[in-house]
């Protein structure tokens, strides 16, 4: 293990490098685990994806994150986390994972700058929204479609919106898109919201806020720019247009497990298998936050499975030292 604090990152030397740990992703999880590997002294490298703090980095404000009574600006948050792992040493590098050979030690890793290798792997590549998968959705993504209230918000200043799904997310985002936007129409599959009563409670007092139940949008009507959308009742099937100048979209997220298709054990919903203590099927392969959790997908509980990640690898890197140095003793003849 390197007890260095090395901060640069020569691209040229990566090919010789052989990491103690790679982190892929730079989320709640991938962080964590940065700050526990760097300080369990453990040569320790994140690819980050094309950006530092995937969703958290999006959201405007936690306010659930334990320590932070007054909340906390997402991007704030991962400014912190970051300085925290680079402090005791970790690497993030700017780059996103394009191929992974699982198949043997040490791990390979392909980025668009280059190739990396470590001894042990924790996958924090979270997770991305789900799309409608209707017509019209994919042409205007950017162009009146979009997944990020906080990011594409200020674009509809004194405009009307809509709002897909119930869950805390819309509802927290519908609420955020009443900063900038005339109207925000929630449109929710059910007549009741997943999201929670606080949540729940805001959106109902919110003037701005209207909502349309028992509907699922089937279409995006539009050219270069979202004019309507159409809309059907699920209870009695009725259809209609609804005019609007945009739509966010926020009905929960797929894990991003593309990279380890027929290489890591991956269950019926996308989600990487781990057993207790953050493992993969594959051994030196470990997985924390929502790329493995389809039941919490909190800042804080991914964080918790980032650091557990991390103590396992330095466990495991331990022991397999044992092993690799034990043959490498001389025995004394007779
Ligand atoms: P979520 O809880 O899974 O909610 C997704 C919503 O989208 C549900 O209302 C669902 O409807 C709807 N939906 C799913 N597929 C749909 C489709 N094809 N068409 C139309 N509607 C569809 O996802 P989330 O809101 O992103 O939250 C994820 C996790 O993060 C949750 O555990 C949540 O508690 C947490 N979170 C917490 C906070 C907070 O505490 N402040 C903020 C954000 C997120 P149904 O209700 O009918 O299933």
């Amino acid at each position: 293990m390197n007890l260095s604090f090395d901060m640069g990152l020569n691209l040229e030397a990566e090919q010789d490098k052989i990491y103690d740990v790679i982190i892929i992703g730079s989320g709640p999880a991938g962080l964590s685990a940065a700050i526990y590997a760097g300080r369990a002294y453990l040569d320790t490298m994140m690819l980050t994806g094309d950006k530092i703090g995937g969703q958290v980095a999006l959201t405007h404000e936690v306010e659930n994150f334990p320590g932070f009574p007054e909340g906390v600006a997402g991007p704030e948050l991962v400014q912190r986390w970051q300085a925290q792992a680079e402090r005791f040493g970790a690497i993030l590098q700017i780059d996103s994972t394009t191929a992974v050979d699982l198949s043997q030690r040490p791990f390979r890793l392909t980025g668009y700058n280059g190739e990396y290798r470590a001894r042990a792997l924790i996958i924090a590549t979270g997770a991305a929204p789900r799309k409608l998968d209707v017509p019209g959705e994919k042409e205007l993504i950017g162009r009146g479609v979009s997944y990020c209230a906080t990011c594409d918000g200020w674009f509809f200043r004194e405009k009307e919106v809509v709002m897909v799904g119930g869950g805390d997310s819309a509802v927290e985002e519908a609420l955020f898109l009443t900063k900038y936007a005339r109207k925000v129409t929630i449109i929710h599959r059910r007549d009741q919201l997943r999201a929670g009563p606080t949540l729940q409670k805001r959106a109902f007092a919110n003037e701005k806020i209207e909502f349309i139940w028992n509907a699922i949008v089937t279409e995006i009507i539009g050219e270069g720019g979202v004019k309507a959308l159409r809309l059907k009742n699920t209870r009695s099937g009725e259809e209609w247009e609804h005019a609007t100048n945009g739509i966010f979209v926020s009905i929960g997220h797929v894990p991003n497990t593309g990279l380890f298709k027929d290489q890591l054990e991956i269950d019926e919903h996308g989600y990487l298998v781990t057993d207790g203590h953050m493992a993969t099927s594959v051994e030196g392969v470990w997985a924390a936050g929502e790329v493995t959790d389809s039941v919490f997908r909190q800042m804080i509980t991914s964080a918790g499975m980032g650091a557990a990640a991390a103590i396992q690898v330095q466990r495991w890197l331990d022991e397999q030292e044992g092993e690799i140095v034990a043959p490498q003793v001389p025995t004394t003849p007779g």
